[in-house]
């Protein structure tokens, strides 16, 4: 894939860019590493200055690179400037709790392994290694980028080949705001080229956001190198409503859940499980709401949902939903892609979905929702588990005991009871199953790169 801006409003190649030469690459991996020797020597005071002043960049940026966003994915602007103002908001909070999350422990009583004392500390581990999606450009990056810096380590992204532009904008981002040059810096290069930076001994540790073949095929070098992995990987998100719930709220909450950011986020609902009680009021009122979507101009105000952001992620949102059309399921509002340009498909609800489909099984990166009925809280929990993946889940009900028995039985790395699933800096983010390994954002996510190193003294 050429390594270019293609606008997906219009379908046509707005900027090309050339691929860094092996002798550009080992530039950029001698500067980080370099930087690495600097920045751990800093202290969190000077570190968190320089963040602080990073974050101020991206909102005196905020209009700019929102505008970046739109045009080279297609996010509709108004949730890129939120995107913009969520990464500075991110940054903050981990200049203001980094020393906090990576303070030094000591046991309270050394004497029980011989010690006079005994404890641990956090310690940078060098050079990390960010392959990043072009779902969430800044933010995917920035939640790595932000607690990687404020330990002390130093960053190498290698971005998605279509977001080019936000690339470039990152290379510069940190030094621009006072870290040692180097500190951070973009990798212009295809998917084939990162086995070599991997395997690169400067080169410490690896975090992948994206699909589960490219991190399957990261963590099986970064293993063969020893080199410690955090992935997040894909979702299919279920989103369960119960008997007692409040169901005009769930399904407002429900089409935002599915249809942010055009239904490509990996946290967005995509299984919508519901009881048979509230089936029917549920599903009439999220496919009224959904078919009132405005779709359209990403660069538009009005507009809720734009295009998909490449070409073949529509036609496979298509081939996924003919599949289950062609095998007996019934598309209750959209199913099609509508004459006009750009990469667009109408925004989706589908019912009867089943094994066998596609649907059924793999992740609908784009704004598919499939709606299950079920008949208890055992079904829709087996429902919800009976896939591959396990990142997020949402439920919604007013019952104290159910609350605590689903968040008990969903296998995900989080559920949030009564609202959608968001990533918030103050909170563990990640999955389990095939959903990924590792946690990002809050204290787990900037002590996955650190040296846990335990300290005895006689
Ligand atoms: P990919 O996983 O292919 O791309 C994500 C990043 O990984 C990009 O930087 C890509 O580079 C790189 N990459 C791809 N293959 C390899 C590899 N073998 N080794 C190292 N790096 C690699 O995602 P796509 O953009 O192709 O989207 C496909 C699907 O992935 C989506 O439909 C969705 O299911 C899932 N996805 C999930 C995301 C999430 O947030 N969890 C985000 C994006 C996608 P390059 O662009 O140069 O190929």
């Amino acid at each position: 894939m050429a390594i270019a801006t293609i606008n997906p409003f219009t379908g046509r190649t707005e900027q090309e860019f050339e691929p860094h030469t092996d002798a550009e690459v080992e530039e950029r991996i001698a500067a980080t590493h370099a930087a690495f020797a600097e920045l751990r020597r800093t202290s969190f005071a000077q570190r968190a200055e320089w963040m602080r002043a990073a974050a101020q960049l991206l909102e005196d940026d905020v209009e700019k690179l929102a505008r970046i966003i739109t045009i080279e994915m297609g996010r509709p602007i108004k949730g890129a400037r939120a995107e913009v103002l969520k990464c500075a908001k991110g940054l903050r909070f981990y200049a203001d709790h980094a020393e906090e999350f990576l303070a030094p422990e000591q046991l309270d009583d050394p004497s029980a392994v011989g010690a006079s004392q005994a404890g641990t500390r956090y310690a940078p581990i060098g050079v990390v290694l960010a392959v990043m999606p072009w779902n969430y450009p800044l933010w995917q990056v920035l939640r790595f980028a932000g607690p990687a810096l404020m330990a002390g380590n130093t960053g190498l992204l290698k971005h998605s080949s279509n977001v080019p532009q936000a690339a470039l904008y990152l290379d510069t981002l940190f030094e621009r705001a006072g870290f040692p040059a180097g500190s951070f810096h973009a990798l212009l290069i295809p998917a084939s080229r990162v086995e070599k930076v991997l395997r690169d001994p400067r080169v410490k540790a690896a975090t992948l956001t994206g699909s589960e073949p490219a991190g399957r095929s990261l963590a099986a070098i970064a293993g063969s190198e020893v080199k410690h992995v955090v992935l997040e990987l894909g979702g299919s998100d279920p989103f369960i409503v119960m008997s007692s719930a409040d169901v005009d709220r769930a399904a407002s909450v429900a089409v935002t859940a599915r249809n942010q950011n055009n239904g490509q986020s990996c946290i967005a609902a995509k299984r919508f499980i519901v009881h048979t009680d509230v089936y029917d009021a549920f599903t009439r009122l999220f496919c009224e709401k959904v078919a009132a979507l405005t779709v359209g101009d990403p660069l538009d105000e009005a507009t809720d949902v734009g295009p998909l952001a490449t070409e073949s992620g529509r036609d496979e949102l298509e081939s996924q939903v003919a599949d289950a059309v062609a095998k007996g399921a019934i598309v209750r509002t959209g199913g099609f892609v509508p004459d006009r340009d750009g990469w667009f498909y109408e925004p989706t609800v589908i019912e009867g979905v089943a094994p066998g489909m596609r649907l059924h099984l793999e992740e609908a990166f784009g704004h598919v929702a499939t709606v299950y009925r079920v008949a208890d809280r055992e079904e829709a929990a087996a429902v919800a588990n009976g896939t591959t993946f396990g990142l997020s889940s949402a439920v919604w009900t007013t019952d104290p005991d159910e609350e605590d028995w689903f968040v008990e039985n969903l296998d995900a790395g989080a559920v949030f009871v009564n609202g959608m699933t968001a990533s918030y800096p103050e909170l563990p983010f990640g999955g389990v199953k095939d959903s990924g390994v590792g946690r990002e954002l809050a204290a787990a996510g900037i002590r996955e790169f650190c040296n846990l190193k335990t300290v005895w003294k006689g």
